[in-house]
């Protein structure tokens, strides 16, 4: 890994700002407009509007299509058309050959060719290769081949040897651009993260160069207090923690891939979200530690569809092993849970739906075999609220503001759980109640 290259800034621009010619205008312009953005991380063209396909969704559908022997035409069409038009509107260098390359590609694996190139991942990671091509060039950046540097390894998760090829690669001075999203795998094929994944390739590139600061642009200004679908123009969140982040995005908020916080907290990098379109508005920073300032809650997120079992045994309490053998049957089943709220001759777990899969009557039924509980209660349509903070460890009175607001609305608090670490505190309500509660929480500490 390099030292610290005199805060210079890696900045990654998600699939909508890159969408057409336009926005890789204005992608140009951030880029230009601050020396330090020397290192450029690409997403493949994102959707132009609403009912538009991203590049990545046609490539796979191609790859979809001619795997079945089907035409992968129209959709191949789609691409070409979108590449060649922002080409022509940026006056650089079409992509027509790679693109050839990737339709002789496509016919071997419809000819059933073992030999061809066309994997799922290859035909996924061609977007962000194509786009790193044509910035480059509009930039007149040296454009660096994510596959030489970014490597995996054998069990698919990133290999540290990606972060020296990345340095080396690019030890020299001037601007950079580097495809997001894939890289290598010992056997020398192109492997990609999973969706979304050119969150986390800008994270890695930031760690590999010793950043001051990764630049995380987007469609939005930053994170905001709570969905803004719930609450009308919510608070924007101007600094958050890596851990409030985590937790946040676990318990439903959405902005960046989740596993993006990984290299750049590891290297205590900043994050900073910023909004292509709206490059004055602050957005959101990233950070290691805040200054336990005024807000002791930085967020509020939830979801619906989780379940809660409950298992009561008198003297329960006094019984070697009886959590683990509970929690052992959930793991036959192959079900992760998510709290285990435990009272003295109770204990819970509340899983997701999701996990439960409809095993949800096996379950209680090996419970009532291995466990001879007196009694097991099953309950469904129960959503979960974290209010998200690190500042609550060292305050009083947090938990109180989200009780007593729950009250008021008058929203029966089903489970509560809170973290040894005091990062969050996570309410259980039922789900039609779940907006309610998150407006009263919200009002409770934004006036
Ligand atoms: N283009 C890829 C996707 O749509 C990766 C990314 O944009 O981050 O998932």
């Amino acid at each position: 890994m390099n030292s610290p290259q005199n805060d210079v800034i890696v900045c990654k621009f998600g699939g909508t700002s890159l969408a057409d010619a336009a926005q890789i205008r204005k992608v140009a312009a951030i880029v230009r407009s601050d020396a330090r953005r020397r290192f450029v991380v690409v997403s493949a063209p994102g959707k132009r509007h609403a009912s538009d396909q991203k590049i990545t969704d046609l490539l796979l559908t191609c790859w979809h299509l001619a795997g079945q022997k089907l035409d992968p035409g129209e959709p191949l069409r789609l691409i070409c058309e979108r590449y060649e038009e922002i080409a022509r509107e940026l006056n650089v260098p079409p992509v027509a050959a790679p693109l050839a390359h990737v339709e002789a590609e496509l016919s071997k694996l419809a000819a059933g060719d073992a030999d061809t190139l066309a994997t799922r991942d290859w035909m996924a990671a061609r977007g962000e290769s194509f786009m790193a091509r044509l910035l480059a060039d509009f930039l007149e950046a040296d454009c660096v081949g994510a596959g030489e540097c970014i490597r995996f390894d054998g069990e698919g998760l990133l290999d540290a040897v990606s972060y020296e090829n990345l340095a080396a690669r690019m030890s020299r001075p001037g601007l950079y651009v580097i495809p997001g999203f894939y890289g290598r795998d010992p056997a020398g094929r192109i492997k990609t993260f999973p969706r979304g994944g050119s969150d986390i390739t800008g994270a890695v590139v930031a760690r590999a160069v010793g950043a001051a600061l990764y630049e995380n642009w987007t469609d939005v200004s930053g994170l905001l207090m709570a969905d803004p679908r719930v609450i009308a123009n919510p608070r924007p969140i101007e600094e958050v923690t890596y851990r409030e982040l985590r937790e946040l995005a676990y318990s439903g908020a959405s902005v960046l891939h989740d596993e993006t916080i990984f290299p750049a907290a590891e290297a205590g990098i900043p994050i900073q979200i910023k909004n292509t379109n709206s490059p004055g508005a602050p957005g959101t920073r990233i950070v290691a530690q805040r200054a336990p300032g005024e807000h002791a809650v930085v967020g509020i997120a939830g979801r619906t569809g989780f379940s809660i079992i409950t298992v009561e045994k008198a003297n329960m309490n006094r019984q070697i092993g009886f959590g683990r053998r509970m929690l052992e049957v959930f793991e036959s089943h192959n079900v992760s849970f998510e709290h285990v709220p435990s009272g003295i001759d109770s204990l819970s777990i509340v899983a997701s739906d999701e996990q439960l899969g409809g095993k949800t009557a096996a379950v209680v039924r090996d419970l009532e075999r291995v466990l001879e509980p007196d009694r097991i209660e099953t309950e469904g349509d129960l959503a979960l609220i974290a209010t998200v903070g690190e500042g609550m460890a060292y305050r009083v009175g947090v938990a109180g503001r989200v009780f007593e607001a729950l009250r008021e609305a008058g929203v029966n608090v089903r489970m509560i759980s809170q973290g040894a670490s005091e990062i969050s505190i996570i309410t259980g309500v039922a789900a039609p109640d779940y907006e309610r509660a998150v407006r009263a929480i919200y009002h409770a500490f934004v006036t």
